[in-house]
């Protein structure tokens, strides 16, 4: 379902325009090789792994060598691997061999202009086939690849992982609903051209998108999170700590405000609250925790109350001088209830003061 109130027949028309305009010029996107399914399919399994700027030296030569089906079918294994030399996944070039030879063999050397047909083929995929029917047949096909994937999910603010099954299913359904009957090789080039361009995943260039007033995750400020690759972030480390500020038997908490994150909970201030003067402090425990994504590391330190009272809400909106019985009781946020357990006997025995 296109989920959003995004307009498909917009998106197509801004996408195609900056298309016609900005496309790079490669050899297989020139005159006649646009709209030739042979050209259009050995550029295509080329270009998968592979880096633009080499493969075009070999598809040159490539197309010197086997310029038709026909050639490609008649030639020796060893040739075709030479040619390949360098390229690098040399299944794909056994692949285009033998399927060269069976597009001759079963179909007189006319590259199939059907789904099924193409997908019968060795190495060719729902994306190769969406490819070649979409560019050089006509074929309103879709097509995603990692480029196109990033390019949807980002536009549509799609959070599923985009590698999972139903991640996969949503972008092929997308892309489905998305590419138009006039022009659709045009259209499904163009979302590869400005994933490969502008919509990269590092640093893209929302600011020259054609697509920028229509984009869900720049206006949700989501781009550096999309797409959902399953991978998780890198996670932070923080450093922090915690006081018990000990007077006679108890132990000032206080509890933090409620409806924020971890509202209602216990903890230990950080630092000594305004109003109250204590011994500086000795190190008794460090605890580790993980919180969402951060690695927490929390340095408890014992203090001696010297006077006064805890004044202000700050952070917390409730203090208290609790017992040591309290601690366990009430609810404690995760790395401070690790502070009570590791110091459980010196709270126990009152040896914490
Ligand atoms: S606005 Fe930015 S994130 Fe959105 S599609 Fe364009 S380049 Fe990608």
């Amino acid at each position: 379902m296109l989920n959003t109130d995004l307009n498909p027949a917009e998106i197509q028309k801004r996408l195609v325009c900056w298309f016609d305009r900005h496309a790079r010029k490669l050899p297989w996107r020139s005159g006649a090789a646009r709209r030739d399914p042979y050209r259009v399919w050995v550029s295509e399994i080329m270009l998968q792994q592979t880096q633009v700027a080499t493969v075009i030296p070999y598809y040159r030569r490539w197309l010197r060598l086997f310029p038709n089906v026909t050639a490609l079918a008649g030639a020796k294994p060893a040739a075709v691997l030479k040619a390949w030399e360098g390229l690098g996944y040399y299944s794909r070039a056994r692949n285009l061999h033998a399927a060269a030879r069976e597009v001759v063999r079963r179909h007189g050397g006319r590259v199939p202009a059907t789904r099924d047909g193409l997908l019968a083929l060795p190495g060719i995929g729902r994306y190769t086939a969406g490819a070649i029917l979409s560019i050089a047949f006509g074929q309103p096909e879709p097509l995603v690849d990692g480029n196109v994937a990033r390019v949807l999910a980002r536009l549509f603010g799609i959070r599923q992982n985009v590698k999972s099954g139903t991640g996969q299913a949503r972008l092929w359904k997308l892309a489905s609903l998305l590419v138009p009957p006039k022009r659709p090789g045009a259209f499904n080039e163009s979302l590869m051209e400005l994933g490969a361009t502008l919509c990269k995943p590092q640093n893209p260039r929302c600011d020259s998108c054609p697509v920028r007033q229509l984009c869900v995750a720049l206006r949700r400020r989501a781009v550096d999170r999309l797409p959902n690759t399953g991978k998780r972030p890198q996670s932070r480390l923080v450093r922090q700590r915690a006081l018990l500020i000990w007077r006679g038997g108890r132990v000032l908490i206080r509890q933090r405000k409620a409806g924020g994150l971890l509202g209602d909970f216990w903890e230990f201030p950080d630092t000594v609250p305004a109003g109250v003067r204590c011994s500086s402090g000795r190190r008794i425990a460090t605890v580790r925790h993980g919180v969402m994504n951060d690695r927490l590391v929390v340095d408890a330190f014992v203090c001696r109350w010297q006077g006064g009272t805890p004044k202000g809400q700050g952070r917390g909106a409730r203090w208290r001088w609790a017992r040591p019985s309290d601690l366990r009781r009430l609810p404690f946020i995760g790395a401070h209830r690790k502070i009570i357990a590791a110091n459980v006997s010196g709270f126990a025995s009152g040896r914490g003061q």
